[in-house]
């Protein structure tokens, strides 16, 4: 984050002479106290300062390397998670396709008659079926699939940086975010590379 001149100059107070109160910060800054409550706040949020009732404002002393990984542990699959493309397990290649598609999406996954994930089909696992001179229609995508207990998944309530690291460790490009239940698994989202890729930008803005 880059902060402002006059978030560099409060700063530089709190540094030299903190604990110190947002009143006598405003006075060395020849501000009101109301027109330096909005740069506290970005200062305080994004980790530089913190403050304490009746003490005031003191400097974290945190480094840029050390707000980064706080902030790292702040992003969670269920703030950056899509709405899962799932089909049946029964339906053809060709249904595949048109599906991933229609619905603009790398990656379908794959239910049973309960609704509980049994497969995974990427693009390439399309393709490669296709090369064949077999009729599309005619082939089940569970016979292709990426099959149970081979998939990795995620749930809502991890971090974003642990399913990007598996996303790194298997080579793959999405992940279903699951809910375990007595029977299985039942997919409520998925985080795909461009989820990561949006948490990324959100953590450089601050935006989290
Ligand atoms: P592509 O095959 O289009 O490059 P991926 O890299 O995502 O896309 O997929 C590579 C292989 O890994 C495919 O065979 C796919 O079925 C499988 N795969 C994709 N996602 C998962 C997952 N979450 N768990 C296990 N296997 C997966």
């Amino acid at each position: 984050m880059e902060l402002n001149k006059r978030q560099e100059q409060i700063l530089q107070i709190v540094k030299e002479q903190g604990p110190i109160t947002g009143e006598n910060i405003a006075e060395q800054l020849n501000l009101t106290r109301a027109t330096l409550r909005p740069d506290l706040a970005i200062l305080t949020m994004a980790g530089y300062l913190d403050a304490r009732p009746r003490v005031g404002y003191f400097y974290t002393g945190k480094s840029g390397a050390q707000l980064l990984t706080d902030n790292l542990t702040k992003i969670y699959v269920k703030d950056y998670q899509s709405i899962p493309v799932v089909v049946n397990d029964s339906i053809s290649v060709y249904d595949a396709i048109c599906t991933m598609f229609l619905e603009d999406v790398g990656t379908l996954f794959v239910v049973d008659q309960q609704s509980l994930l049994v497969g995974v089909l990427s693009r390439k696992d399309l393709l490669r079926a296709s090369i064949g001179k077999q009729e599309l229609t005619n082939i089940p995508v569970n016979i292709i699939m990426t099959r149970m207990p081979n998939i990795a998944m995620c749930e809502k309530e991890d971090l974003m940086i642990d399913v990007a690291k598996k996303l790194i460790e298997k080579q793959i490009d999405a992940l279903p975010v699951v809910k375990k239940t007595e029977k299985g698994y039942e997919v409520i989202g998925r985080i795909t590379k461009t989820n990561i890729t949006k948490a990324f930008v959100a953590l450089a803005t601050e935006d989290l």
